[in-house]
């Protein structure tokens, strides 16, 4: 069986089962979204294309953006990133505040949102102009000369972002925040609200799984050491405290975001995204985990 046929099955059959969870409606826009949405897009290093479901359809890609915002940062700061944050899986929910204050303020990994936090101050404090700098990184990691912001999700987030302005200020207080907190919020909302298909959330995922490089261009994003310490922490600390669950059902390097989106990259292979916006106890696409472990398990194809 090839990869269509593959997708295309367990798509059908993930479909039938019943969809556990809620949606993120904690952030008012994505509680908008059609519950029974569904979409799957594989993409190999060597240009091959698979998808099924609403594949071509765009979604709000929250979490997700902090892989690429990280791999930006770790390719300007170098080593001395690890001097900001760590790269521990936190076993903690995504927005967090117990283990700032026992470590001072310095978050446990970038893929949390404390962390992720910390890294936009970077990003402020190194680029010229950080807003547009990032999406020129993202556009060109990706290949798509079309993402952007989503100044409504923004918005939206932002008149609830109560926990995350908590966290901001937080961190400020032991001084791992060197610029103005609502600039840093601001920032990294922006980033939370960019919406992409599956189709283009595999593609911009690539170079992660091509070792620094994007196939279609040749443009070398990073090095293949970054990438492969960024992968590390994908698989350790992707899945909010699901991680370890995640890399014992799956068995990839992954990312997941509130939106529902989940994805992930086989070193060498492909790069895979799947959406569905329900969401099981731990924040993560219900049946995305479900498609993703019974995709590593039929195609007997995973990093383990
Ligand atoms: N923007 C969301 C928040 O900060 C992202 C959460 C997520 O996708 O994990 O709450």
């Amino acid at each position: 069986m090839g990869y269509q046929e593959i997708i295309e099955d367990l798509y059908k059959s993930v479909k039938r089962e019943e969809n556990i969870g809620s949606l993120a409606s904690f952030i008012p826009e994505l509680g908008k979204v059609d519950p029974q949405k569904f979409g799957i897009h594989l993409i190999t290093t060597d240009g091959r294309a698979f998808g099924v479901g609403d594949y071509e359809e765009k979604f709000s890609i929250q979490s997700i953006i902090k892989v690429p915002s990280l791999a930006l940062a770790y390719k300007i700061m170098g080593e001395s990133l690890w001097a900001r944050l760590g790269y521990e899986p936190s076993g903690t929910p995504f927005n967090s505040l117990v283990q700032l204050e026992h470590d001072r303020g310095i978050p446990k990994n970038p893929l949390i949102n404390s962390g992720a936090l910390v890294i936009c101050d970077i990003l402020i404090s190194k680029l010229e102009n950080p807003q547009e700098d990032f999406l020129h990184f993202m556009r060109k990691a990706s290949g798509n000369p079309t993402i952007a912001y989503s100044p409504q999700i923004a918005e939206s987030e932002k008149s609830v972002g109560y926990r995350n302005i908590a966290l901001c200020n937080f961190i400020k207080s032991f001084g791992n925040i060197e610029n103005d907190p609502d600039e840093v919020l601001d920032f990294y909302f922006n980033q939370c609200s960019i919406e992409l298909t599956c189709r283009e959330l595999s593609e911009a995922f690539l170079f992660f799984a091509n070792f620094g490089v994007v196939p279609s261009s040749g443009d070398r994003i990073m090095t293949g050491s970054q990438v492969k310490r960024i992968n590390a922490i994908m698989q350790t600390c992707g899945f909010y405290d699901e991680s370890g669950e995640f890399a014992f059902k799956v068995g990839l390097p992954g990312k997941s975001g509130v939106g529902g989106g989940i994805v992930a990259v086989h070193p060498g292979q492909y790069s895979i995204a799947v959406w569905s916006p329900v969401l099981n106890k731990k924040g993560n696409s219900y049946r995305g985990v479900k498609f993703l472990e019974q995709f590593t398990t039929r195609t007997e194809l995973s990093i383990f």
